[in-house]
């Protein structure tokens, strides 16, 4: 199928669930709006309405159109901002504006989040007044081509640094955060990708930032190997949707998951087959106990065949129908941690490149190699015989067909 540019959370989605997904992204069945949801969308459409007058150019936008006022503007804490910046009530009007009601389950938890919500704006606005950063880009969609996968996002917040780099900086209006969520972020190496492919500047800080403490959780910028990692993922998943590979992967993410009515993890069988494949799967438990008991059985009988042919010196034991025909079968088992300094001792390290045993032996029988190093690779090696049964109930003599330790 024509593959659309990921996002981070398209590709989280398909990891934890390919069907989701396909629900998702191909079907595009809506899911039951929750109410931490909800909340995170009104609380970043008001942080984005708040800090959006504050962007000032990056390198890359340098026209008179695109140029807007500078932090410079700031008339210190506690002001009240002037000229398009909002003042504290006019952020809880927008915040009025912006507010849903969907997914909440009672008023109660509703008035909750609202009040949540009231404080963290409010105390974030005086941070921003105090602390004036420096963005340049907010709600930023970016695209890319990261050595071929088309990926994409929206980004929160870009500032700049005061050493002129960039900051990612993604807000989280989650209970619980840390320094380690920040660290193993693949939502930020995304971000990363993304950034670093669409300005000049460098990045320089990676940002989860915890509205509910004000707290920015401050990472560095990913090195090459985490970007690979990534990167690998990342195609593997675009693979699997290529290929339109969408079996259902049942886990904790399925309690949270809308489709399980359609989902054959969780689907019933209907009531007209349910008497039809319940004697299909008593059949088939039956048969698979007869299965064990018989497996056991043909092991205890091979094996008393096997003492009393050693005993007898035999190799043929004629039955009824058929003959049962004694053979033999011969592997061989190499330490490597005592191959190799034997060989590198001998100047052959270079001879030794998969180590499986049938390379050793090819080496113990090689006659270009000194006669007393065969030797001691040979006495190295363990050798393992396994005797088994075949079944010849041929009439004129062809090959035994069945077999039987
Ligand atoms: S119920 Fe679970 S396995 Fe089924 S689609 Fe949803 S997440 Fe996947």
């Amino acid at each position: 199928m024509p593959l659309a540019p990921l996002s981070y959370s398209s590709y989280r989605t398909y990891l934890e669930c390919p069907l989701r997904w396909k629900f998702l992204y191909v079907d595009r069945l809506p899911e039951e709006p929750r109410g931490y949801f909800t909340f995170g969308r009104v609380i970043h459409s008001v942080l984005e309405e708040l800090v959006r007058p504050l962007v000032v150019p990056s390198a890359r936008r340098v026209s008179a159109a695109e140029s807007q006022r500078t932090l410079d503007d700031w008339q210190g804490p506690g002001a009240v901002v002037t000229g398009g910046w909002m003042s504290r009530q006019e952020l809880l009007s927008a915040y009025d504006r912006a507010w849903l009601h969907d997914g909440y389950v009672s008023a109660e938890e509703e008035a909750r989040y609202r009040q949540t919500g009231q404080e963290l704006l409010l105390r974030f606005y005086d941070q921003l007044v105090r602390e004036k950063p420096q963005p340049i880009a907010v709600e930023e969609h970016l695209e890319a081509r990261w050595d071929g996968l088309a990926v994409h996002g929206y980004i929160d917040r870009i500032d700049r640094t005061s050493t002129g780099g960039l900051e990612i900086v993604d807000y989280k209006t989650s209970r619980e955060l840390s320094h380690e969520d920040a660290r193993d972020s693949d939502q930020l190496t995304l971000y990363q990708v993304l950034v670093e492919r669409n300005y000049p500047e460098p990045v320089e800080g990676l940002t989860l930032f915890h509205l509910r403490s004000l707290k920015p959780l401050r990472a560095a910028p990913r090195e090459a190997t985490a970007l690979t990692v990534l990167h690998d993922r990342m195609g593997e998943v675009s693979d699997g949707i290529r290929s339109e590979s969408f079996e259902p992967t049942p886990g904790r993410q399925c309690t949270r998951c809308d489709f399980r009515s359609r989902c054959p993890e969780f689907r019933t069988v209907p009531d007209t087959e349910e008497d039809r494949l319940r004697t299909l799967v008593d059949r088939f438990e039956s048969l698979r106990s007869e299965e064990g008991r018989v497996n056991d059985e043909l092991k205890r009988t091979a094996e008393e065949l096997h003492r009393a042919a050693e005993e007898l010196g035999v190799h043929r034991v004629p039955g009824t129908n058929s003959i049962a025909l004694r053979r033999r079968e011969e592997s061989w088992q190499y330490s490597l941690d005592t191959i190799r300094p034997l060989l590198e001792r001998a100047g052959l390290a270079d001879r030794l490149t998969s180590g499986t045993p049938e390379e050793i032996r090819r080496l113990v029988r090689d006659p270009t190699i000194d006669p007393e190093v065969r030797r001691r690779l040979a006495e190295a090696g363990a050798r393992r015989v396994r005797w088994y049964w075949e079944l010849d109930d041929s009439t004129g003599g062809a090959p035994p067909a069945r077999r039987s330790s």
